[in-house]
């Protein structure tokens, strides 16, 4: 469910909304579907100032609904909140017993990621760790993989995500879902930090997760810790022989060595964060994952984050609801109960959820159906609304709404040396009410994994002198992901200071028209030189910007002075078709170079 149906206005058929004995304003604003200012308004008119988060109790709640035109009753016991999207950046552990009396907190195991550039070692130590921590009657046993385990380490369990790598991590954090406790880190001690390192670091950062790190493959002959250390400490990972906080443990997933140590490491980590949930309430959890199987029907993969999960109970994920007709743990063992921080397959849910997705046991069938068709009413009201899930302009309104201090930024520039004067111009802009983070500073592209980063953390995508790649338009479309490029800083600045000052002018967005390939290059000896090239792609039109791509790289970015078919100017030429183009002031063609024409477009 998409942040916008915030905004929506309340349909007339549901003016009937059931809230609980306390909720915050946001939540109630997103239970009557208007906008949380509305909400602080009526409330202010009663003679109450109440901000965005704070809490608020039944009777003012039904007295401010009321106002607005909803009649209000009790929520039926342990209903579940509507599935609106946490706010991002929030710990996953303070989303689900935010409610929760502390008396009735208990400790919970840990859950734990593992992350890290590919073929750094991450299945072969998750496969280890799992290995090594089974018990002599179960190694015989059938070990299933549900996409999580746990282990039992000093008598203590640690629960393991065993899908490695950041984009199970981002598909899940895309959906609102933040399950992870600890990421550990994993980095070859003879490859060191790598880009898909970097991107860990930085999905483990916008999610507020504290990192471990496993320096493996430590047998190797070519190992370098040294250089490793060096690598991380520049990119902000200071090991703690180095003075900083970040504990790095040398590990061999190959020769298993160092794994009980890198075990013990995850408590001391994690035991800082004081993990609690409460045992004794309806479970509530995220999907791992799920598969269809032809005899049993889909077997869904849940980590019980809140409460206890019991066979018999009627589980809600998104639009559907179930029972749960039978429960496994993660080593094929029929279980009837799962408390927090344990992830079980279960059986008896009609449909393959989505890995993230929420569930929550509901009291009965007839609860559980209301809940479904609420959302399904919600998702409608939503539907109507163009999607944005993240422009920059909405990011101001949310601002200005308190629902959110910051503004969080990927940002993507041609060369290392413009990303400095960014992003220090950019954060001079932030101001005590509002700051602005930067998840990601990279070279390059932006990539289908920038937008990625962006959609799991809310943010705007930024591009100095640099273009988009097709999939990461195509995702930035489907997802509603604000790119905004720019090739001075100066207006990149300008820009930002205005949304944080709510004086944004239209965007304007980038759309490529299409690509054309140098297959000769002609001398005329009047007008220099020109390109004899095949449109591969869309179309190139006379007077249109574009640009000299050579090798991936771009070495010109101007405007198409003359198009000609043969000896005609032409306005415009399509795919399939061969054509003379002469860029503005460039002569330099070679047979290869790739012109991209495109145009820039109003987005808003
Ligand atoms: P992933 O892509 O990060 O999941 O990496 P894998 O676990 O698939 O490992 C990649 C390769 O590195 C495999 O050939 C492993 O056998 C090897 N490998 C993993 N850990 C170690 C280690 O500690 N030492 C050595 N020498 N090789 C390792």
């Amino acid at each position: 469910m998409n942040k916008d149906q915030i905004k929506t206005p309340p349909a007339v058929e549901q003016r009937t909304i059931r809230v609980p004995s306390s909720l915050t304003v946001r939540e109630l604003a997103s239970l009557m579907q208007v906008s949380p200012i509305d909400v602080i308004k009526q409330l202010m008119s009663n003679g109450i100032m109440a901000t965005i988060n704070q809490q608020i109790d039944f009777d003012t709640a039904a007295i401010v609904a009321s106002d607005m035109g909803f009649e209000v009753l009790p929520e039926a016991p342990s209903e579940p909140a509507p599935a609106t999207a946490p706010a991002a950046g929030a710990p996953a552990r303070d989303r689900f017993i935010a409610d929760e009396d502390p008396s009735k907190l208990k400790p919970r195991p840990s859950v734990v990621a593992v992350l890290g550039h590919v073929d750094h070692g991450k299945t072969t130590l998750l496969d280890r760790i799992r290995a090594t921590n089974v018990t002599a009657e179960e190694a015989g046993g059938i070990t299933q993989h549900i996409g999580a385990y746990q282990v039992t380490v000093g008598g203590r369990k640690i629960t393991f995500l065993d899908t490695p790598g950041h984009q199970a991590f981002t598909a899940m954090r895309a959906r609102g879902a933040q399950v992870t406790d600890l990421v550990i880190l994993v980095v070859a001690a003879d490859d060191g930090v790598m880009p898909q390192t970097r991107e860990a670091i930085e999905h483990a950062r916008a999610a507020q997760v504290p990192i471990l790190v496993a320096l493996n493959k430590i047998d190797k002959s070519n190992a370098n810790p040294d250089r490793v250390k060096q690598q991380l400490a520049d990119v902000g990972l200071l090991v703690e022989e180095w003075g900083g906080d970040v504990i790095c443990v040398p590990v061999s997933a190959k020769m298993q060595t160092g794994i009980d140590e890198l075990l013990e490491n995850i408590f001391l980590v994690t035991d800082v964060a004081d993990l609690r949930a409460n045992p004794d309430r309806p479970a509530q959890g995220t999907v791992i994952e799920s598969t269809m199987d032809e005899r049993q029907g889909a077997k869904v993969t849940l980590l019980v984050q809140n409460g206890t999960l019991h066979v018999g109970d009627i589980v809600v994920i998104g639009t559907h609801f179930g029972k749960v007709r039978a429960m496994f743990d993660d080593r094929g063992n029929r279980i009837k109960q799962a408390g927090p921080s344990t992830p079980v397959a279960i059986l008896g849910f009609p449909v393959v959820p989505l890995a993230g997705e929420r569930f929550e046991v509901v009291v009965s069938e007839h609860v559980a159906r209301e809940t479904v068709n609420a959302r399904l009413a919600a998702e409608r009201a939503a539907d109507k609304q163009q999607r944005r899930t993240v422009s920059l302009e909405e990011v101001f309104s949310r601002m200005q709404s308190g629902e959110t201090q910051e503004v969080n930024i990927v940002l993507k520039a041609d060369v290392q040396g413009s990303i400095e004067p960014i992003v220090n111009s950019v954060c001079e802009l932030g101001s005590q009410e509002c700051k602005v983070r930067f998840l990601r500073q990279g070279t390059g592209n932006i990539t289908e994994s920038d937008v990625m980063l962006a959609v799991a953390s809310s943010a705007i995508v930024i591009g100095f002198n640099v273009s988009v790649d097709p999939a990461a338009q195509r995702l930035a479309e489907a997802e509603g992901v604000d790119i905004r490029l720019y090739n001075v800083i100066y207006r990149l600045v300008e820009d930002l200071d205005k949304a944080l000052k709510g004086r944004l002018e239209p965007a304007y967005q980038e759309v490529v028209t299409g690509h054309a390939e140098v297959r000769a290059v002609f001398k005329i000896s009047r007008r220099g030189n020109v390109a004899g090239a095949y449109v591969l792609d869309g179309q190139l039109t006379r007077n249109s910007p574009a640009r000299l791509l050579r090798n991936g790289e771009k070495v010109y970015d101007g405007k198409i002075a003359s198009l000609r078919r043969f000896t005609e100017d032409v306005a415009e030429v399509n795919a399939g078709y061969e054509c003379g183009i002469a860029l503005e002031d460039f002569q330099d063609y070679q047979v290869g170079d790739i012109i991209e024409g495109y145009k820039m477009e109003r987005v808003s």
